[in-house]
């Protein structure tokens, strides 16, 4: 496997799934800098979008993958993917070459941009991240590096969901600094009625503990009336319940 794809790893939403990288920077390049980031500092803040990998070389790479078996294609990696500006040709590209279903996690910082949102809206799953139900939790956990307020992102997923027909999943991270946040961020996932809502909390290294499962699950108990609410400790159990996509996706860092 190169830099630009990785896997493919399992998955019971994805089943298998190849990862993508339109960064493939050394160390994390993203418009945030989460305070639970398993990527540590952002070391490459970037608030424009630019080219990082050329679509010649995402050429030159799926067709080493081609014959790879796997169901999911799935744009993640070292940052934020929406940062690289030939997200929406390579999705294409991803697509018409390896003939698989694409998913993009992004941490929704360019929702608010509709030509991202068009772009974006090219893959079939879409798994957005919201950590927060305002601006000054916003600030907390995400540390944006961005223009856009909590209030412009929340429009922008907001415009999103109306527009998309693909799945749209909510990735919600939480963390102490957020974990009473989440009667107001149910009643704002209630009200955006995504696809599958996703409760998370930092397994792997990084600079703030984890939730305990018995903290996540009474986080979980206040997500009721929404479709499907699954728990990465949910996810975590083995076998019996299979990995969620949530899960698929932290074996590279967490966006
Ligand atoms: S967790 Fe994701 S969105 Fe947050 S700083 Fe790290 S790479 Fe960026």
């Amino acid at each position: 496997m190169s830099s630009i794809i990785y896997g493919p790893v399992s998955s019971w939403r994805l089943g298998r799934s190849l990862g993508i990288d339109m960064l493939s920077t050394e160390g994390s390049t993203c418009s945030f800098n989460c305070i639970y980031c398993q990527l540590g500092k952002t070391v490459r803040p970037l608030v424009e979008r630019r080219e990082f990998v050329t679509l010649v070389d995402l050429a030159e790479e799926l067709e080493k993958v081609k014959d790879v078996p796997a169901d999911y294609a799935t744009f993640s990696g070292t940052g934020e993917p929406t940062l690289a500006s030939n997200l929406g040709k390579a999705i294409e590209m991803v697509k018409s070459t390896l003939k698989l279903p694409v998913a993009v996690l992004t941490n929704s910082s360019f929702m608010p941009r509709k030509a991202v949102c068009q772009e974006l809206a090219l893959a079939d799953v879409v798994i957005a991240k919201l950590d927060a139900p305002d601006e000054q939790r916003f600030h907390a956990v995400n540390r944006p590096l961005c223009r856009y307020t909590f209030d412009e992102v929340l429009q922008g997923i907001r415009r999103f969901k109306a527009e998309y027909n693909g799945k749209l999943a909510l990735q919600m991270m939480f963390v102490e600094a957020n974990r009473d946040c989440a009667p107001e961020m149910a009643r704002i996932a209630r009200e955006l009625s995504p696809d599958e809502v996703q409760i998370n909390t930092p397994l792997r290294p990084c600079a703030v503990k984890p939730l305990s499962p018995e903290v996540l699950a009474a986080i979980r108990d206040e997500f009721g009336g929404l479709g499907r609410v699954v728990t990465v400790y949910e996810a975590e159990k083995p076998s019996a319940t299979p990995l969620s996509m949530v899960e698929t996706l932290k074996r590279r860092p967490e966006l």
